[in-house]
């Protein structure tokens, strides 16, 4: 079974159509959440992740766009892309967006945990080795997905105490990248992350994703260019915050 791992689109359906076409080929979607927010085509993004079905967790974007929090929390600029997809959001949308449940989400027949944050805590940011380690006592399955932090990678923390962060190393900064990364079977529990879709922060402008391979055992990060400047006059004409178009290039 080959899942494709989707997580942070962020209204961004040009990323999303870009990681489509150029992911391998793969069985299921799991999608880690924060399906919308910030981005212009939120409609485009919820009918083709509806379409695409299988796993999906919410993310604090879907629950302030859904009216499930109050998203006083949220920056001005957050906040204001919420108030604008509430209005966007087409009545179907909306119902369905109310629908997406909490995680973690164990999808069947795998040995695999999707949340959004982290395992006890769906807004619980997961940046360090240091964040990784507190989740130790938490990891029911031998791999967990999470998103949340839009930066691609993860965390190996191994039985007998050490524990590896994970960076995926590409040859491009332009072009349609993969990296491997093969897991342990045995002994090794890994937090990994596939990285925005459509909001990059690790300082790659290229759309992220992964692709989990439960025979080989292997996650495999990608990154593929989009029409940038597409997605940005989307944002620039739906009156959405310029900071939000600008951010996509340079992708932090
Ligand atoms: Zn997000």
């Amino acid at each position: 079974m080959r899942a494709l791992i989707l997580s942070d689109i962020h209204s961004n359906i040009d990323a999303l159509e870009a990681v489509l076409e150029a992911a391998p080929k793969f069985d299921v979607v799991w999608n880690l959440g924060d399906i919308v927010g910030y981005g212009g085509t939120p409609n485009e993004v919820v009918e083709r992740v509806r379409e695409l079905g299988e796993i999906f967790v919410r993310g604090n974007h879907d629950r302030a766009c859904a009216g499930l929090i109050h998203a006083q929390e949220f920056n001005p600029v957050a906040l204001y892309a919420v108030h604008w997809t509430q209005q966007e959001l087409t009545r179907d949308n909306m119902d369905w967006m109310r629908t997406v449940p909490r995680g973690p989400i164990l999808p069947a027949d795998s040995q695999v945990t999707c949340v959004h944050g982290a395992p006890r805590d769906e807004d619980q940011y997961l940046l360090s080795m240091g964040d990784a380690w507190q989740q130790k006592e938490h990891l029911s399955n031998p791999l967990t997905l999470f998103g949340h932090t839009h930066v691609q990678g993860g965390f190996s923390l191994s039985t007998e105490g050490g524990g590896g962060y994970h960076t995926p190393i590409y040859s491009s900064h332009d072009k349609v990248d993969f990296y491997e990364l093969n897991l342990r079977r045995e002994g090794t529990k890994y937090l990994i992350n596939p990285g925005s879709v459509g909001q990059p922060r690790d300082r790659d402008w290229r759309a992220a994703f992964a692709l989990y391979d439960d025979e080989a055992h292997r996650i495999t990060f990608g990154r593929v260019p989009y029409p940038v400047h597409v997605a940005q006059i989307r944002i620039q004409r739906a009156g959405l915050p310029e900071s939000l178009a600008t951010r996509l290039r340079r992708g932090r």
